[in-house]
């Protein structure tokens, strides 16, 4: 299988041919026409597996394809990363695949200054990458809210839950929007983290790699 096969829209296609990426990884030749579809993904699959790209590809398709006006203290999208470096690294993802697309994107961590991440949700966003601590920190100061949230992607669930994050993953879970697409991804699969992720997600396909 090839990436040209997948039913990406141009600009992404353009984008895979200049990182020169042909062959979609295991996990993204399964998860990419999933989500395309509009399904609800439980993925178990340690990072270097190219998930990333696997679940960054679809919604930025989506964003492509159905663009809209920004919010103010909106995002289409929510990425949750159990730390700052985690987020770093989705948030270039995004941008690396996403050059070709127009979407507005801002990350949100703790251990710096809130005052440039207030500015940057102002507007609103098309993918906000975040943190969970500084997330409802802002949250309950009113700087941003998740009622536009169409996109939710869970990240690492296993190395949040062992930094002691599930109160935080629940309390921002129960104020997302019923309609919404959920990505669920841990490396390992413990029945908590099962409960947790039938709690979050819709009838999900399962990919295992
Ligand atoms: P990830 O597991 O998402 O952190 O990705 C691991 C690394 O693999 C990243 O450096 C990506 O740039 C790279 N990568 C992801 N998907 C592909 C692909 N289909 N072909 C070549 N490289 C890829």
């Amino acid at each position: 299988q090839t990436f040209e096969a997948l039913p990406l829209a141009a600009p992404l296609q353009r984008a895979l041919r200049e990182l020169e990426y042909s062959v979609p990884s295991p996990i993204q030749a399964q998860a990419i026409p999933l989500l395309l579809e509009g399904r609800d993904l439980l993925g178990c699959a340690q990072t270097g597996t190219g998930k990333t790209a696997g679940f960054a590809l679809p919604i930025l398709n989506a964003l492509n394809e159905r663009p809209r006006p920004l919010k103010a203290k909106t995002a289409r999208t929510l990425v949750l990363t159990p730390t700052r470096e985690l987020a770093v690294q989705v948030a270039k993802s995004f941008n690396t695949y996403g050059k070709h697309v127009r979407f507005r994107q801002t990350l949100i961590y703790g251990g710096v200054g809130q005052n440039p991440q207030v500015a940057a949700m102002r507007t609103g966003v098309d993918v906000l990458v975040a943190t969970p601590g500084r997330l409802l920190d802002l949250i309950d100061q009113r700087f941003l809210d998740l009622s536009g949230v169409e996109f939710f992607v869970l990240d690492e669930v296993d190395r949040m839950l062992d930094m002691g994050f599930l109160r935080d993953v629940k309390r921002i879970v129960a104020m997302l929007p019923q309609q919404r697409q959920s990505l669920f991804f841990s490396a390992t699969l413990a029945p908590s983290i099962v409960e947790l992720a039938e709690s979050i997600l819709r009838n999900p396909a399962k990919v295992t790699i």
